[in-house]
C-alpha cells in the first residue's frame, strides 16, 4: 500500500483512529488536508495547508508523519505549543497507530538549567539578595533530580525571575565540551536524545536561531531528517527576521561585564585589572545608552542614514567607536588568561563579537535590509532583512541535499488571497503547492457579525472612550464572557482603566487587563468565569492575544476588535516593507498594509468560535469596514457570519446567547 492509501484507510470512519480513540469523527477537511501531507511526503514536495479552524490539521500533518516511517521534524511557534504537541498530540497517535517510533522534544538552551552556571551563580552570592538566593537553592536541589532539565517542569519557577539568566546558558558563555559538567549537561542530552529520535519536536525561534549561527544542534539534526513540518506557519517570517539580522544591545554588553567580573575574580583574581576592564566597557555600554535618553522609552527610532533619528550623530559615533575599542582592549586582556579556564576563552569570543557587531552598526545598513533603535531600559540596535524569502529559497529549499526532503508549511490564517501571497511571498513559497481547507463550522448559524455605525472615527480621541462605555453595557447583557482585542497598547490602558472603574463599584464583573498578571494566570482566572463573587469576566487584551488563545464553549461568547489592525504606519520594518513594494511599482497599501490587516482581522476574529457547538458574536468597532471600499476585501477575509443591523439586534443576540447558557 502506498503511504497515502494508508492515510486514507486510518481517517476512514471505521479506520485506525475510530477504533483507537472512541471519539474520532472522520471529517472531510481533515481527510483532504492528511492525504495531501502524504502525497508531499511521497513526492518529496512543498506543501502549504491554509486549514480553517476546527479542521483538526494537527492529526492531519501528524498522522501521516508517523505512518511514513521517515525521520520528521515538527516545528511550531511556542514552547507552550511544543509541550502540547510532545505531551498530548503525538503520544495519544503513537499509541493508535500503533508505530514504533521514538520522539523527542528539543528547545533552545534558555529552557534547560546549566549545571555550570548554577555553580557560579551561587559561588557569586554577592550579586543576589536573600530571597533570590532561597530560589537559587531550590533550583540547585531540583537540578539534582530533574531529567530533563527543562524549567518549564520546575514547580513555581516564574518564567520572568531575573535568577534564569544566571542559571542557563548562553551560545556565548557556554563552554561546550570543555565544560567540567559536559557529561550530564542537560542541553546536550537534550540533542542526543533529539539526535536519536524519529519524531523531533522543535518551535520556529530555535529552527531560524540554528540557521542563523548553526549551533543549537539542528546543524546535525536537518540533513538527516526527510519530512520538516511548520505548524503555526503564520509565525514563520516575522520569527526567522528576528534571527538572520544583527543585533547589539546594551543590556547584551551589561550582561558579558556581569559574566567577565564574575569569571574574573574566580578564576584569575589579580591578574587583570578586572574593575577597570569592566567598568571601561560598561561606561561605553551606558554612554550609548545615554545617546538616546531623550527619547521616550518603548519607541523605536528610524535609522537610515549614519545615525538614528533625533540622535546627535558626533556622540553616537564617538559612543560606537568607544565601545569598539573597550571591547578589543578587553579581548586583549583575556587572552593573556586563556590558559587558566575555558570561561576565557568564551569571554575572549564573545568580546570579539561584540566588538565586530559595534563595528557593523558603525558602517551602512546593507542593502534589503533595515535598521531601527529599540529605546527602553535599554537601547537595543537591530539589522533585518525585509523577509525570509531569499533565506529559505538558498538554504532550505535549494540546496541539494534538501531536495529529497517534503516540505509541509501549515496554519489557520495564511493570507486573504487565494495564492496565499500573504504567506508564500514573504516565505519565498511561491512555487510550493497549495491547499485551502474550509472550517466544518456553520458560522452563519452559529455566529454574527456587528459593526457599530455611531461611533466616532478610529483616529478620534473620544474612540476608547466610547468602545469602553459601549462594552461595558454588552458585557452585562451578556454576563462576561467578552474579550476586547485592542490594536495599540495605548487603547489597552484606556479601555482597561475606563471598564475597571465602571465595575468597581458594583464587582458584577471582574476586569482583567494584560499585564496585570501572567499570560497563564490571566487566562486560568476567565476561565474561571463568576468566582470571587463575580458574575463573570471581562479580559482587555492586545498583542499576543489576538493568536493562539483556545477559549471553547461558553467561556468566551464576545469578542470586540477596537479598531482594523493595520501595522502602524511609522513603524520602521512596516516603512521598509512598504518602500521596497513601490520601488518596484506596487501598491504598499493593496498589498501589504491591507493584506496585513486582513490576516490579523481573521486571527482576532478566530478567538470566537472553537467548536460545532459554539456561539458568539464578533463586533468590529470600527466603521471603515462597512464604509470604505477596502472593507469589503476584509469582510471576505473573515469567517461567514450573519450581519447584526444594529445595537438592538445586537443586544437581543447576547441575551438569547445568555439564555442558553449553562
Ligand atoms: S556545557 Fe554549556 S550548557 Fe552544558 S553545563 Fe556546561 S556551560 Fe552549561
Amino acid at each position: 500500500m502506498t503511504l497515502t492509501a494508508d492515510v486514507e484507510a486510518a481517517f476512514a470512519a471505521d479506520g485506525l483512529l475510530s477504533r483507537a480513540a472512541s471519539h474520532f469523527v472522520a471529517r472531510s477537511g481533515q481527510t483532504e488536508m492528511a492525504i495531501a501531507v502524504a502525497r508531499a511526503i511521497e513526492n518529496a514536495e512543498a506543501l502549504v495547508v491554509e486549514a480553517s479552524t476546527g479542521v483538526g490539521k494537527t492529526f492531519s500533518y501528524l498522522v501521516p508523519a508517523l505512518l511514513s516511517g521517515e525521520r520528521v521534524l515538527v516545528s511550531t511557534a511556542t514552547k507552550a505549543l511544543q509541550d502540547q504537541l510532545f505531551g498530548r498530540d503525538l503520544p495519544r497517535l503513537v499509541e493508535a497507530l500503533g508505530v514504533p517510533v521514538r520522539t523527542a522534544l528539543l528547545k533552545g538552551r534558555a529552557s534547560y538549567v546549566c549545571l555550570h552556571r548554577v555553580g557560579i551563580a551561587r559561588q557569586d552570592s554577592s550579586i543576589l539578595d536573600r530571597s533570590a538566593l532561597r530560589a537559587l537553592a531550590k533550583i540547585e536541589q531540583w537540578a539534582q533530580t530533574t531529567h530533563a532539565g527543562d524549567l518549564a517542569e520546575m514547580p513555581g519557577l516564574d518564567e520572568r525571575s531575573p535568577l534564569i539568566p544566571l542559571i542557563t546558558s548562553t551560545r556565548e558563555n557556554c563552554l561546550g565540551s570543555q565544560c567540567p559538567q559536559f557529561r550530564s549537561c542537560h542541553v546536550n542530552l537534550a540533542r542526543r536524545e533529539a539526535l536519536a529520535a524519529d519524531v523531533v519536536v522543535i518551535n520556529h525561534h530555535l529552527f531560524f536561531a540554528d540557521l542563523a549561527v548553526r549551533e543549537s544542534g539542528m546543524a546535525e539534526l536537518l540533513p538527516t531528517v526527510r519530512v520538516v513540518i511548520f505548524d503555526e506557519a503564520h509565525q514563520l517570517n516575522e520569527t526567522g527576521v528576528q534571527f538572520l539580522g544583527q543585533h547589539l544591545s546594551t543590556g547584551q554588553l551589561l550582561d558579558f561585564c556581569r559574566d567577565l567580573l564574575g569569571a574574573g575574580l574566580q578564576f584569575a583574581r589579580g591578574l587583570v585589572d578586572w574593575q577597570q576592564t569592566v567598568g571601561d566597557c560598561e561606561r561605553a555600554a551606558r554612554d550609548l545608552r545615554l545617546c538616546a535618553d531623550q527619547s521616550y522609552r518603548g519607541t523605536k527610532l528610524r535609522w537610515t542614514g549614519n545615525t538614528p533619528e533625533t540622535l546627535d550623530s558626533d556622540s553616537w559615533g564617538v559612543s560606537l567607536d568607544a565601545l569598539a575599542s573597550a571591547l578589543l582592549r578587553t579581548g586583549a586582556a583575556l587572552d593573556t588568561v586563556s590558559e587558566i579556564a575555558p570561561d576565557f576563552v568564551r569571554l575572549k569570543e564573545r568580546a570579539d563579537l561584540l566588538a565586530a557587531r559595534a563595528a557593523h552598526f558603525m558602517e551602512p545598513c546593507a542593502p534589503d535590509c533595515v535598521r531601527w533603535v529599540d529605546v527602553g531600559t535599554q537601547l537595543r540596535l537591530t539589522q533585518s532583512p525585509l523577509t525570509i524569502a531569499e533565506a529559505v529559497k538558498t538554504r532550505l529549499l535549494g540546496t541539494s541535499a534538501d531536495s529529497t526532503k517534503s516540505w509541509i508549511f501549515t496554519s489557520a490564517t495564511l493570507g486573504d488571497d487565494e495564492a496565499l501571497s500573504w504567506f508564500t511571498q514573504p516565505c519565498g513559497l511561491e512555487g510550493a503547492r497549495l491547499l485551502k481547507v474550509g472550517s466544518p463550522f456553520d458560522y452563519a448559524q452559529q455566529a454574527a457579525l456587528y459593526v457599530p455605525q455611531d461611533f466616532p472615527k478610529p483616529s478620534d480621541p473620544a474612540h476608547p472612550a466610547r468602545v469602553s462605555q459601549s462594552v461595558g453595557v454588552w458585557a452585562r447583557q451578556l454576563g462576561g464572557r467578552t474579550m476586547v482585542l485592542t490594536t495599540t497598547l495605548k487603547a489597552l490602558r484606556l479601555i482597561g482603566d475606563a471598564l475597571q472603574a465602571d465595575f468597581e463599584a458594583t464587582g458584577e464583573l471582574a476586569v482583567l487587563v494584560q499585564g496585570s498578571m501572567p499570560k497563564r494566570r490571566l487566562i486560568e482566572r476567565f476561565l474561571q468565569g463568576n468566582a470571587e463573587g463575580h458574575q463573570g469576566c471581562v479580559m482587555v487584551a492586545s498583542s499576543s492575544f489576538w493568536e493562539g488563545i483556545d477559549l471553547p464553549g461558553e467561556a468566551l461568547q464576545l469578542v470586540i476588535i477596537d479598531k482594523l489592525p493595520f501595522p502602524p504606519p511609522n513603524d520602521p520594518m512596516a516603512e521598509a516593507r512598504a518602500k521596497a513594494l513601490e520601488a518596484v511599482g506596487r501598491s504598499a497599501f493593496n498589498d501589504y498594509f491591507l493584506p496585513e490587516a486582513a490576516v490579523a482581522l481573521k486571527q482576532g476574529a478566530g478567538r470566537l468560535i472553537r467548536r460545532e457547538t459554539d456561539q458568539g458574536v464578533l463586533v468590529v468597532c470600527d466603521n471603515r469596514l462597512a464604509t470604505m471600499g477596502y472593507g469589503k476585501r476584509l469582510l471576505r477575509a473573515l469567517p461567514p457570519m450573519r450581519r447584526l443591523g444594529n445595537e438592538e439586534d445586537l443586544l437581543n443576540q447576547l441575551k438569547a446567547i445568555n439564555a442558553t447558557a449553562k
